[in-house]
């Protein structure tokens, strides 16, 4: 069986796709953040396919996508104030609310904690497809796991082939955020950011008063420690080369690259810095002078650095709030929180 190619602007993709999704098959589908990886939320079977084409640890749970923040009320019980306040806000949008879940969700889903992860996303053809299929669509990032995101129609297939490892893929152009949904965590005393995103730590803060920021999203966390969002601490966004995050002022850091620069090395900078790395096999994954291309450009270039011949790849990561946040984590995770300090090494 082949893969089927669905372009989103095509009248006939929705219902192709929501049949596919009834049917309990594997659906690629568009989102402002990520593709993601869908089936039906409420069919373990279908839910467990997604596991096993992904290669995704049975514990790490999937985020739930509905059409219209109203279903809310079908999954989860005990909402509170925050969440409604929040979906008024930010949905659809690149947001996933943490809630106590209702029985109705499989186990399988959850990985079987009590409580379930849900965004309503911003693009259109695919609201459109959970409104067709009836049900909720579960979907994780399309990436094989332990990869870089997938942000384009083209990375999914890269990673999964024409060959019907999964059903089909709908092709909705690339991505305009480019990494993963803010996850905050609504089922404790305070809400909780579990992994930044588009929706800024400010955005929040300004909304709810109150964020507390999860250790996750800072530092390394070892595999037998018990986190709220159980994905984050997995290895996550790699490239098969080393990555280390170089620091410093732009001038500091190409000359410490240049101190080491060996055949295999790869640099992955701001567009700006371009001229300064000349003779350092650089790559730009977006300009430092407006984040956003930054967000939306370094899947794909982690993608682009993913080749033997690539040892070690020496990145520079933005600093500080805003969008840098939610950039900054997914960098210093395929570095494995390894930075270096071109100051302290002359
Ligand atoms: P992905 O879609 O691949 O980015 O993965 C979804 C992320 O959401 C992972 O980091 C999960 O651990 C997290 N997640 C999903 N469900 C929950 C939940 N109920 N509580 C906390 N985190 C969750
Ligand atoms: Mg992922």
């Amino acid at each position: 069986m082949k893969t089927l190619i669905l372009p989103a602007s095509d009248p006939a993709t929705v219902s192709q796709a929501a049949e596919i999704i009834r049917a309990g098959g594997l659906v690629a589908i568009p989102t402002e953040t990520v593709y993601g990886l869908g089936a039906n939320a409420m069919d373990e079977e279908a839910v467990a396919k997604i596991f096993l084409a992904k290669g995704r640890p049975q514990d790490n749970p999937l985020i739930i996508h509905i059409s219209c923040a109203e279903e809310l009320t079908r999954y989860c019980h005990d909402i509170p104030e925050a969440a409604w306040l929040l979906a008024e806000r930010f949905w659809p949008g690149p947001l996933t609310m943490v809630l106590p879940v209702k029985p109705c969700v499989p186990k399988r889903t959850t990985a079987g904690l009590s409580t379930v992860a849900v965004r309503c996303p911003k693009t259109q053809v695919t609201r459109e497809l959970i409104r067709a299929a009836g049900v909720p669509i579960a979907a994780p990032s399309a990436n094989l796991s332990g990869k870089p995101s997938t942000t384009t129609a083209a990375h999914v297939l890269h990673d999964y082939g024409t060959g019907g490892r999964i059903d089909a893929i709908i092709d909705g152009g690339p991505c305009e955020v480019g990494v993963e949904s803010t996850i905050v965590d609504l089922t404790g005393e305070k809400p909780r950011l579990l992994r930044p995103g588009g929706i800024t730590p400010e955005e929040l803060r300004d909304l709810l008063g109150e964020l507390e920021i999860d250790r996750a999203v800072l530092a390394q966390i070892s595999d037998d420690t018990v986190v709220r969002a159980p994905g984050m601490k997995y290895k996550h966004y790699a490239p098969s080369a080393e990555v280390y995050i170089v620091s410093g002022s732009s001038e500091a850091a190409a000359a410490y690259v240049r101190r080491r620069f060996t055949e295999g090395d790869a640099v992955l900078c701001f567009e700006e810095e371009l001229p300064l790395f000349a003779g350092c096999n650089p790559t730009a994954y977006g300009k430092y002078g407006d984040m956003k291309t930054l967000s939306a450009g370094l899947f794909a270039a982690l993608r682009e650095l993913d080749r033997p011949e690539i040892k070690t790849i020496y990145a520079r990561c933005p600093e500080g709030g805003g969008i840098a946040c939610a950039v900054g984590n997914r960098l210093k995770k395929a570095a494995a929180f390894r930075v270096v300090d071109p100051e302290a090494d002359q």
